[in-house]
């Protein structure tokens, strides 16, 4: 999860208040997202969502607010449901800086943990996206569970495989192929950002690349 920049200007089928899926709505978050799901950070292809950040359920009056509209795979969207409404908003804060999402492929586990707890929300963030990376009974996930930590694992020792290589030998190429996997409409940014984190040298070196949302784009 990174922080989310959102165009300015409302869509305008929002403002009759009478759809909040309009094709408008669809085509400017996919841009604003980069086509990613704004929790997972993958890519949701046809099967996406539009997700209320607090819930028509338990906020109604925010069903046409442009702001509480995000993209969302329809796997984040199904467990984040109506329960999770009081998580942080990806707008207001850098979700990336507030947590560590570290890939422990050694015990099957993503550890999702809060860099900054005082940020409102952030343990329920937490507690969602624990529940998205590990599934819903810890460390017995379901088929489609599986998936996504498989499709999560794959990038992140890709990724890692890639740093490696870029240490051993801190080529121009082998430089050009870790900014690659950085770049914003790339998946699992936040994930690759918390195994830079693990080695401050190369944190150093790439924190151009991982400013992300929180700089000019
Ligand atoms: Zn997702």
């Amino acid at each position: 999860m990174i922080q989310q920049r959102k165009s300015p200007i409302a869509p305008a089928s929002l403002a009759g208040r009478r759809t909040w899926n309009g094709e408008d709505v669809q085509e400017a978050l996919h841009a604003d997202q980069d086509g990613k799901c704004y929790l997972c950070e993958n890519f949701p292809s046809v099967n996406y969502q539009i997700d209320h950040l607090r819930s028509r359920k338990n906020y109604p009056e925010k069903t046409y607010d442009w702001a509480n509209l995000f993209l969302c795979c329809s796997y984040c969207n199904g467990r984040k449901s109506d329960g999770f409404d009081d998580i942080v908003s990806p707008c207001d804060v850098p979700c990336e800086e507030i947590f560590d999402i570290d890939l422990k492929p050694e015990c099957k586990i993503v550890e999702i943990s809060v860099r900054q707890p005082d940020v409102p929300g952030a343990e329920r963030t937490r507690e969602l996206l624990d529940r998205l990376h590990n599934g819903k009974k810890r460390g017995m996930r379901d088929f489609r569970e599986k998936l996504f930590y498989d499709e999560l694992r794959g990038a992140v020792l890709d990724f890692a495989c890639c740093l490696k290589e870029y240490k051993d030998h801190e080529t121009q190429e082998n430089r050009a192929k870790v900014a690659e996997l950085l770049k914003i409409d790339k998946p699992f940014l936040a994930a690759k950002l918390s195994l830079l984190r693990s080695c401050p040298a190369l944190l150093a070196d790439f924190r151009q690349e991982t400013i992300w949302n929180r700089g000019q784009r």
